[in-house]
Parts: C-alpha cells; sequence; structure tokens
C-alpha cells in the first residue's frame, strides 16, 4: 500500500482525474474524504451528524472527526493498492496527522500532485455543478447539461445542486483553501514529494501527464 496525494481547489478536477487514472491503472484507487463525509452523511452515522452542519456552511470539519475516519479507512485498505488521498490534508494540523496516520500503518507517501487551475474558472466549474442524488452522476449547466433540464440522463432522477455549491459558500471554500494551501505546498516541496500539474486542460491529457510526473 502506498498513498499519493492529491491537491488542488475545490472545483479543480480532483474527481475526475481520479476517475480516470484508475480506469488506466487498476492498482490505483480514489478516497475522496468528501464523499466519505456525505456517505456518513446520508448514513446518519454520529460523525456524519457531526460534519452535515458544518458542511453546509462550507467549513472544515474538525481535524479530529476527519482524521479517525481516514486512519479507519486504510487500516481496513488493501495492502496491494496505491491511495489517491482526495480532500486530505487540508491545512498543516492535518498533514501532520497524517504522518502519524502513515507512520502507524507503515504506510509510505509516494507523492503529493497539486492540480493548478485559475480561481476564475474554479467558480464558474463549481457554481454550474449538478449533481443525481440518486446514482451520484455530475453534470454542469453549460459544459454538460443533461438532455431535459434538471432531469438525470442516467437513472431520471431530478438534479440538485450541493448545498456548498451555493457560490457564496464557493467563495467561502475557495478563501478557506488558498489560506491552508500555502502551507501544504511549502511541506511536501520542502520534503521534495511536491509534483504541479496544469488542471486546465482535456481530463484524459491531464491524467496522463499525471501518470507519467509518477514514472
Ligand atoms: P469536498 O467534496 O472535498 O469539497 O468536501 C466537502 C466538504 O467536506 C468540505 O467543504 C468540508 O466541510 C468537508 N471536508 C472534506 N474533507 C475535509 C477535511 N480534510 N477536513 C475538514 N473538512 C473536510
Amino acid at each position: 500500500m502506498e498513498v499519493i496525494l492529491l491537491l488542488g481547489a475545490p472545483g479543480s478536477g480532483k474527481g475526475t482525474i481520479a476517475q480516470q487514472l484508475t480506469q488506466r491503472n487498476p492498482s490505483m484507487r480514489h478516497v475522496s474524504t468528501g464523499d466519505l463525509l456525505r456517505e456518513a452523511v446520508a448514513l446518519g452515522t454520529p460523525a456524519g451528524r457531526e460534519a452535515e452542519p458544518i458542511m453546509k456552511r462550507g467549513e472544515l470539519v474538525s481535524d479530529k472527526l476527519i482524521g479517525d475516519m481516514i486512519r479507519d479507512f486504510l487500516k481496513k485498505g488493501d495492502p496491494s493498492a496505491s491511495y489517491l488521498l482526495d480532500g486530505f490534508p487540508r491545512n498543516k494540523a492535518q498533514a501532520e496527522r497524517l504522518d502519524a496516520i502513515l507512520c502507524e500503518c507503515n504506510v509510505p507517501l509516494r507523492a503529493a500532485v497539486l492540480l493548478d487551475v485559475p480561481e476564475a474558472i474554479l467558480l464558474d466549474r463549481i457554481t454550474g455543478r449538478r449533481v443525481c442524488p440518486v446514482c451520484k452522476t455530475i453534470f454542469h449547466i453549460q459544459t454538460r447539461p443533461p438532455k431535459t433540464d434538471g432531469i438525470c440522463d442516467v437513472c431520471c432522477a431530478k438534479l440538485i445542486q450541493r448545498p456548498d455549491d451555493q457560490p457564496e459558500t464557493v467563495r467561502h471554500r475557495l478563501a478557506i483553501y488558498r489560506d491552508a494551501t500555502a502551507d501544504l505546498i511549502k511541506i511536501y516541496s520542502d520534503r521534495s514529494l511536491l509534483l504541479t500539474l496544469n488542471g486546465d486542460g482535456a481530463p484524459s491529457e491531464i491524467a496522463e501527464a499525471f501518470l507519467k510526473l509518477l514514472a
């Protein structure tokens, strides 16, 4: 087992690139902390109940809650997998927590890959995003509209906008991201683990560039 960090702002395409990577490389698995938390909210677990109001406000859940979730996940993980960790760490304290978790689980950190995308593009991508609450397919009102307005092409459910994808909440999330990421960039570049990729382009090309960078 090894861990590769996916760093990048909300909307930088981490999920899309991870999907491309896992299709190309079967040992790679995508772990999104946002997805783990949304699943916990949907299931109504104690962690989910604690996280729900915080996520609705676009704020970060506590380092303890998310750290425990990642540790439990890795402890049950597949020893032959390369985990693409998306959404954690998000600040210096979480980076320190991750080091402790990886040490406890005896898992190496292979690289931290930063997907770099201009902020105007990020705002547009996120506020136009619509998701299917049933099958999780993601649409965009301009770049990937559903065939029928507001309805999922795959399962016909009514599409929703995630509460934390509203414009005001997104601006807040981007501001939190900016403040915290500067620290992470320094931490991983000081350890020669940081790889930077231009994230404004075709997902398949970005995924290829990603794999070349890691090779
Ligand atoms: P995401 O899908 O990565 O944009 O995450 C959605 C929400 O989940 C964030 O706005 C936070 O409220 C919460 N979240 C995800 N990852 C973390 C993390 N590492 N630390 C704290 N909160 C997180």
